[in-house]
């Protein structure tokens, strides 16, 4: 038996626990035929740990989470915590995870599974096969950048400012990540940026440029005007394989790319720190979607994002591709024989409840693992 994993579930809120109680199963299963044992605990998050503890993320839960090899979280928020102030909402309990585990890359895969084509609003021949990750920078840029704020002027006037600032540290580590990611994959990273109007910009692609050089002279390296890049994602989307870009362009172009799929309960995502003495890299996984609390509580969510997301954790923490890679092949094959939550029905698919799609998933692992 394989020495255990150490993994902290964070459920939430709204859908967070139905989705997360599959992956438990999964979990189970990986344990008894796959030899692969995890180390589980449990804890709370976003409003149903303001609930219990009147704080959307314990301090005693902020050190689990820096003490384990991976958080996988369900999503938090919902309309009981609508009115609290912006400081205390749940949403701040998931921010509070980002920033303490100082996670800066954001990834996003956008993948077509070839039974869910018809979900994308473009042509099947454009997206069909798509499979892209889009690397976010996620601590930096506009988002954080000061000074910041709106102020009032002398002739009565208001002017709102922020600040997109980026330091050489900043561009390399996320470059870093995703020149490591594209090795993995199609071995070819696209950089975007505006360096034709900003000199944030201008630093982004002289750094990239030289630690391609430096680094990664073997994979292939081009850059683009991240308009152009928004573009180019819906004229011919297949043409990238990796992508990096910056806090604010990685908002926008890794939403579009997710559209791409057209199922918001089928997108997973990680998001990955810094290595540490011990050789592990912080990390949290989770879905796309939020807790969607107008089907909450009817055995309708879609579990998959949350499973792909523990997915990429085998694949990105746990060093368990192979395994990573048979959940991905079983949702396929799920998909490819018409069983669908009620997110992604299509006519004359068979429409399941969240356990059931639990259930076939499992059954599809059974058979692929004999
Ligand atoms: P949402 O993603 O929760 O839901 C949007 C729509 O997609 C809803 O109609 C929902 O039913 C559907 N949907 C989402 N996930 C699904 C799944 N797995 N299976 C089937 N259908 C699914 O976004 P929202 O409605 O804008 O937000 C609801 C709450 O979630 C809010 O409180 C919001 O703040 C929060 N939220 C949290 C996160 C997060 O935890 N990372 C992200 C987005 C929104």
């Amino acid at each position: 038996m394989s020495s255990n994993k150490n993994l902290l579930i964070l459920p939430g809120d709204g859908i967070g626990p139905e989705v997360m109680g599959q992956v438990r199963r999964v979990i189970d299963w990986m344990d008894k035929r796959r030899a692969v044992t995890f180390d589980v605990s449990e804890d709370l998050v976003g409003g149903a740990a303001i609930d219990a503890h009147g704080t959307p993320l314990h301090d005693k839960t902020m050190d689990q989470a820096m003490n384990a090899d991976a958080v996988l979280l369900g999503a938090v928020g919902g309309p009981k915590w609508d009115e609290l102030p912006f400081e205390q909402k749940p949403e701040r309990g998931l921010l509070r995870l980002r920033k303490e585990m100082q996670l800066y890359a954001n990834l996003r895969p956008a993948i077509v599974f070839d039974a869910l084509v018809e979900a994308s609003t473009l042509k099947p021949e454009i997206v069909q096969g798509l499979d892209i990750l889009i690397v976010r920078e996620l601590t930096g840029g506009v988002y954080f950048g000061e000074p910041r704020g709106v102020e009032e002027l002398p002739d009565g006037q208001r002017r709102g400012v922020n600040t997109q600032v980026y330091t050489t540290n900043e561009i390399r580590r996320v470059a870093a990540v995703a020149f490591e990611l594209a090795r993995k994959r199609g071995n070819k990273l696209t950089s975007l940026e505006k360096a034709n109007v900003m000199e944030s910009g201008v630093l982004w692609r002289q750094e990239v440029t030289k630690l391609h050089k430096e680094s990664y002279a073997d994979v292939d390296l081009e850059h683009m005007y991240a308009d152009n890049g928004a573009m180019q994602l819906v004229r011919n989307p297949k043409q990238f394989d990796v992508m990096v870009t910056d806090n604010l362009f990685g908002d926008i172009l890794s939403d579009e790319a997710a559209m791409l799929t057209g199922s918001l309960g089928m997108l997973p995502s990680a998001s990955l720190g810094d290595i540490d003495e011990t050789g592990r890299r912080k990390s949290l996984y989770e879905p796309v979607h939020g807790s969607a609390p107008d089907i909450a509580g009817q055995a309708l969510a879609n579990p998959l994002a949350t499973l792909l997301s523990f997915a990429m954790s085998l694949r990105y923490t746990y060093d368990l591709a192979e395994d990573a890679e048979l959940i991905e092949k079983a949702v396929q094959k799920v998909l490819a024989d018409g069983k669908r939550t009620a997110d992604i029905m299509s006519p004359g698919a068979t429409r399941l409840s969240t356990g059931q799609m639990g259930d076939a998933l499992l059954a599809e692992l059974d058979a692929m693992a004999a």
